[in-house]
């Protein structure tokens, strides 16, 4: 049994998607489906020639849709295009418009039958998605506490810096720093207040390296890192020192600390100019040697290369 047009009729004018049609001749609308008002707000009259369907694209959209449906429909290729189509009240909805090519015998086009799908919640969707997956990255390359760059982004940085040091055989420098006596500071103020001086420490470091390519990261517990490519022993020195007093002149105070009354830091800082043969790990294990040193040295000050 076949079906008869009116049944046609009802199945097309009540599904979802939006029916239409196009004469290629003349690029005037044969039809389309009554549900395209409710969408839009534009009445099935009011569609007349596919300039009108080209004139309710959003501006941004428009120019690269109609090219790209023009040129598929003239190489009689059926194909699809996401658009924001404009609502009659000013407002847009975005549109999967999926199109049907019918050819005369000769291939050229005969008419266009579409369907219109409103895929604007797929599209808030999607949006949300890259939303979450960017700031996913951001997160797992900072740190939680202090809102630094973490350990695993400090890996990476040194890794890149490394390579282009060893590359242009540039010098490269590295700071590595940790807090005089956190231990006695926790023990005496509490955990909480220990994370709390950990975020202003931090911060206050955040600010001492003034080159873009200068890369400051939290290493681990009360350890901070300075990457500075580019950089020779005695700029990496005065960076260091800079860091020393940014730290003593924020007057955090620190009742038990056995070098002063206020938060200290201790630093250790090696500088190379890195052969292939070299080794990122033993140029780490350098300045943590120095900084280790600096402890030993009675703390609050620098140990550079000797
Ligand atoms: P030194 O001067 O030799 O560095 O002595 P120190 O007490 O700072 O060194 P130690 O490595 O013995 O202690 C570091 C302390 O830092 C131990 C740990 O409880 C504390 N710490 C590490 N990470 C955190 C953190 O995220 N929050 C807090 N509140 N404390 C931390
Ligand atoms: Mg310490
Ligand atoms: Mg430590």
């Amino acid at each position: 049994m076949e079906p008869d047009s009116a049944v046609y009729k009802t199945l097309l004018e009540s599904t979802k998607a939006i029916p239409w049609k196009i004469d290629w001749s003349t690029m005037q609308f044969a039809y389309i489906g009554p549900q395209i008002e409710h969408l839009l707000g534009w009445t099935p009259e009011s569609w007349k020639s596919a300039e009108d369907w080209a004139m309710r694209i959003h501006a941004e959209d428009r120019e690269a849709v109609v090219n790209f449906c023009i040129a598929q429909s003239k190489a009689g290729a059926d194909h699809e295009a996401d658009y924001r189509a404009l609502t009659r009240d000013g407002e847009h909805i975005w549109i999967r418009d999926v199109v049907h090519v019918v050819r005369n015998d000769d291939g050229s086009p005969n008419s266009l039958i579409g369907f219109m799908f409103d895929i604007t919640e797929r599209k808030k969707t999607e949006a949300r998605l890259i939303e979450l997956q960017k700031e996913l990255e951001a997160l797992s390359y900072r740190d939680g506490l202090t809102n630094v760059a973490n350990r695993r982004m400090f890996d990476s940085a040194l890794e890149v810096e490394w390579a282009n040091a060893v590359r242009t055989q540039s010098s490269l420098s590295l700071i590595m720093l940790d807090i005089d006596f956190f231990k006695q500071y926790n023990d005496h103020y509490g955990h909480i207040a220990g994370d709390a001086c950990l975020k202003q420490v931090a911060a206050v470091l955040s600010e001492a390296a003034s080159r873009p390519k200068d890369f400051f990261a939290r290493y681990g517990g009360e350890e901070f890192v300075l990457i500075l490519p580019e950089c020779d022993d005695k700029t990496a020195l005065q960076v260091a020192q800079r860091c020393r007093k940014l730290v003593v002149d924020a007057a955090l105070p620190h009742e038990k600390s056995q070098v002063a009354d206020t938060i200290t830091i201790s630093l250790g800082v090696h500088t190379i100019t890195p052969s292939p043969m070299d080794q990122r790990m033993s140029f780490l294990e350098q300045a943590d040697r120095r900084l280790y040193k600096a402890k030993q040295l009675g703390r609050n000050c620098i140990a550079v290369d000797e």
